[in-house]
């Protein structure tokens, strides 16, 4: 089974994860955790992925952490988590949860390489939806407002409504199967195995209907053609010159012809050359 799991930071994922992964071991799973950590392009400083992190899952036998890098990587970061992914599936990992900070492209990213996304919310209290996007909905199978303890719990059952109200304004994900807003604690270790039982039920139905398999086929077709486009654009990268690239960078930033005349030029150019 693989996972997608994203939230904001600070929402709870590594605790949650850690909850999540304890109790997967120890009914017989074998975890292994990928993390894309967005944030490490930039700062090189990496928030995710980091044993520190898991304590206890990290020091699992049946439990496997790793980030991935994002930057410097060939084919880029969807490439890379793909591949260890299916790394991890050949080594004996039955369940595979991939985590992403709640930012930019990364869930998109996550999604295409997951079964199921579960979104992490903290409680509000009523006001906004935190800043959630619409798309970031419509892309998850279970939505759980972490931290519902002690004196969240109340804005935390606020939460949980609000989400439900809005999930009816989205496009459901699976029409028959709505998406579910429950309430758990991480760091109580409440609600933790409900949220798997919730996940692993939807699971099922989409497998025994045969959805999972066309859901996984289409990924691996966008995955190919995806990995297509980077492997021709780092081709038209590295003839640079031959192929005009960069002159007619200058000339689109100029504004002597326009981005989709010059990309017109490079193909035509690829294309005399067949
Ligand atoms: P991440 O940045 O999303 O990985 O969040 P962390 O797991 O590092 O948690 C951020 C903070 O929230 C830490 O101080 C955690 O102890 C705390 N936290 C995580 N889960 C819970 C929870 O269920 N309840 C409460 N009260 N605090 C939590």
């Amino acid at each position: 089974m693989r996972i997608g799991i994203s939230g904001t930071p600070g929402v709870g994922k590594s605790t949650f994860i850690e909850a999540l992964g304890g109790h997967l071991t120890s009914q017989g799973e074998r975890v292994a955790v990928l993390a894309i950590d967005p944030s490490s392009q930039r700062t090189g400083g990496s928030i995710l992925g980091d044993r520190t992190r898991m304590t206890t899952l990290s020091r699992d036998p049946n439990a496997f952490i790793r980030s991935t890098p994002s930057s410097g990587v060939l084919g880029g970061v969807g490439a890379q988590t793909f591949a260890t992914r299916l790394l991890c599936e050949a080594a004996g990992y039955t369940v595979v949860l991939i985590e992403t900070v709640g930012v930019g492209q990364s869930e998109t990213t996550v999604s295409e390489l997951t079964d199921l996304f579960l979104l992490l919310v903290a409680p509000s209290g009523g006001d906004d939806l935190q800043g959630i996007k619409r798309g970031v909905m419509e892309m998850a199978d279970l939505i759980a407002i972490n931290k519902a303890d002690g004196p969240n719990v109340q804005a935390a059952t606020i939460t949980q409504n609000d989400y439900r109200s809005a999930l009816s304004l989205v496009r459901p994900k699976w029409p028959d199967h709505p998406t579910d807003v429950l309430l758990c604690s991480a760091q109580e270790r409440s609600g933790i195995a409900e949220a798997w039982d919730a996940l692993a039920t939807r699971w099922s139905t989409l497998d025994q209907s045969g959805r999972l398999a066309n859901v996984r086929q289409d990924q691996a077709v966008r995955a190919f053609h995806r990995d297509v486009t980077g492997g021709v654009m780092k081709l038209v990268a590295d003839l640079g010159e031959q192929t005009g690239v960069e002159q007619l960078e200058a000339d689109v930033r100029a504004g002597h012809v326009s981005p989709l005349g010059a990309a017109f030029r490079v193909v035509d150019s690829f294309a005399d050359r067949l």
